[in-house]
């Protein structure tokens, strides 16, 4: 496994990818992502969990599968520079890749809504960004705009080659649990990723039932109708108008899944409880697949992969906030006696 993560998706899976075996490819050893046996959760929910770990590609997201080949793309179109409109994790991304293909960037983020890492990787990567005061569906209509008017390439998932990228998850996936795997539990924002999920499966002959979750007040594919001001912690999934709606329908009506709502209490229970009973720390909206997995179960399914989409460190606020305080204590045997054992 070491040696397939380091040499990226493109390469990897190069036959099922639209490469040819000359062209540029700008990688930084994205998936190959761990598939953890998740024990405490699969006795709750009666069957055989596991986790995808994708908070462990190289900028923290499974953006990373489909950055590479979006910027693989845009170097061999001959593209200056990539712009993306975000909630933070395509910033990041985009960022990285076009660093490392010494391409410039661009990132239009909503103004004080995106979390703390992912701002602080997007800038040391070197991209402009661009703070928004509107939300992140504002910001996409304007970068498909721009990018239609000038030569740069737009890497948001409307972009074909993300897709194509992300859909190796599901390889992963078939690969490690020897092709049997009956459900799917997956965080809906945007829906690229659910897409690019049903995409890789098809083409590989299997058909899990996917369940997508998106927050209650981020829920324009359960209520059948755009949010106008989504709302929720989980920021990554903070869209109220997602670019692949009907695929999304799609690939739920095809897989014979659901899209479902789960709560902002319901999205920090899961996160916690990840935390401290799986030694997983996902980032909120990665806690989506969980929360609604804990919540309407998986129909019976024996075997089921939650993805976790991307890593706790991005969001720190939010995790100070969930947990306790620090123990203050005075420097001497007595008080860290008291202060430990307690
Ligand atoms: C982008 C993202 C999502 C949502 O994926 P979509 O393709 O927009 O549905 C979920 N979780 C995290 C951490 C993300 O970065």
């Amino acid at each position: 496994m070491s040696q397939a993560r380091s040499v990226g998706v493109i390469e990897r899976f190069r036959d099922r990818l639209p490469f040819g075996p000359t062209d540029p490819v700008v990688t930084l050893g994205e998936g190959g992502t761990p598939l953890v046996l998740a024990e405490r959760l699969s006795e709750r929910v009666g069957a055989e969990v596991h986790l995808k770990l994708e908070g462990t590609n190289p900028t923290g997201s499974f953006k990373d599968r489909g950055m590479t080949c979006a910027v693989s793309a845009a170097v061999r179109e001959g593209a200056q520079a990539v712009i993306c409109a975000s909630t933070g994790n395509t910033a990041a991304s985009a960022a990285a890749y076009a660093a490392k293909a010494g391409l410039r960037g661009a990132v239009i983020v909503p103004d004080g809504k995106i979390a703390t890492g992912k701002l602080a990787q997007a800038l040391v990567h070197g991209a402009r960004v661009i703070a928004l005061r509107g939300n992140f569906d504002t910001a996409l209509e304007l970068v498909r705009e721009l990018a239609a008017r000038h030569p740069i390439a737009l890497v948001n998932s409307v972009n074909e080659f993300r897709l194509e990228g992300q859909k190796t998850a599901a390889f992963e996936l078939l690969e490690d649990l020897d092709g049997r795997l009956d459900a799917l539990c997956i965080p809906v924002g945007n829906a690229g990723n659910i897409t690019a999920y049903w995409k890789g499966f098809v083409e590989a002959g299997a058909a899990p039932r996917l369940f997508g979750f998106q927050a209650a007040g981020a829920a324009p594919l359960v209520n059948g109708a755009p949010v106008k001001d989504p709302e929720t912690v989980a920021s990554a999934i903070r869209i109220g108008n997602p670019a692949r709606w009907e695929e999304a329908i799609d690939a739920m009506r095809a897989s014979r899944g659901a899209i479902r709502a789960v709560t902002d209490d319901e999205i920090l229970s899961a996160y916690r409880l990840l935390a401290a009973t799986e030694g997983v720390f996902c980032e909120p909206a990665s806690a989506a697949s969980v929360a609604g997995l804990l919540k309407y179960g998986a129909d019976g399914a024996e075997r089921i992969a939650c993805v976790l989409t991307g890593h706790g460190l991005k969001d720190p606020d939010v995790a100070l906030e969930q947990v306790g305080a620090v123990v203050p204590c005075e420097p001497q045997l007595r008080a860290i006696e008291r202060a430990v054992l307690g």
